[in-house]
């Protein structure tokens, strides 16, 4: 599989949010009543929410130059430390790397809600957003992964920098290898993602091996001592 000429930027991603996961990741379970004040707000939300999202990804696929026990070298000698995905990536060619943002509308929004006083509106929104930033960075990890399969190739689970055993001072190298600021992306001095509902994350590409019909390599959670407090968990 070839590497990219050029980074390509993805504009607009696929963004959807079903009343279902907005619930869940509000912390409702399934059965709980809401009060008709929160379910009017929630209806609202996935009505109008979607007028606040901009969504938009650059990724760039990069040759994997070595990967060994703690960390996966890339041209140029960067190097991303951190063992535990290095050690699930060992068969990997390339790297995709990547970077999604809903854009900074929403948050704004939210912020408007919030100075105003309407807390449940302006804390419903920021989740909505959060929410449709998970979909765009599963839309675009499904285009990568396409392009994968159509050079019979397998990918890994997605990783991002500060989980895992991953440092998040490597958010530094993410943005060294990828123009974040051509979808309107920049990196802060205390390494936050501005607009926030940004998340950068790599995809590990490489051959099959003996299990053909396996689209993906297996994640590193079994074996990992967080695996049971871990809310990221694959397997
Ligand atoms: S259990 Fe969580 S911390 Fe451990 S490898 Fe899996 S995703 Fe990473």
């Amino acid at each position: 599989m070839r590497t990219l000429e050029k980074e390509q930027v993805i504009q607009p991603l696929t963004v959807k949010v079903s009343r279902r996961s907005l619930l869940k990741a509000l912390g409702y379970r399934e059965k709980m009543e809401l009060t008709p004040n929160v379910d009017e707000i929630i209806r609202e939300v996935l009505e109008e929410g979607g007028d606040f999202l901009h969504p938009r990804g650059i990724f760039s696929l990069f040759p994997v130059e070595k990967v060994n026990d703690s960390e996966i070298i890339l041209p140029g000698g960067v190097k991303l430390q951190t063992p535990r995905i290095a050690r699930t990536l060992f068969q990997a060619e390339l790297l995709a790397v990547f970077l999604i943002t809903i854009g900074p509308e929403l948050e704004r929004e939210a912020d408007r809600l919030s100075e105003a006083g309407h807390l449940a509106q302006a804390l419903i929104l920021d989740t909505y957003g959060s929410e449709s930033a998970e979909a765009a960075v599963g839309d675009l990890n499904l285009r990568i992964d396409r392009l994968a399969q159509e050079e019979k190739r397998r990918t890994s689970f997605r990783f991002s920098p500060g989980y895992c055993d991953w440092d998040i001072q490597d958010q530094k190298k993410i943005f060294s290898l990828i123009p974040g600021e051509k979808i309107g992306v920049n990196l802060s001095s205390s390494l936050m993602m501005i607009p926030k509902k940004s998340v950068s994350s790599i995809i590990g590409i490489g051959p099959r091996g003996s299990q053909k019909n396996a689209r993906h390599y297996p994640p590193p959670c079994p074996d990992c001592p967080q695996r049971f407090q871990c809310l990221n968990r694959r397997q």
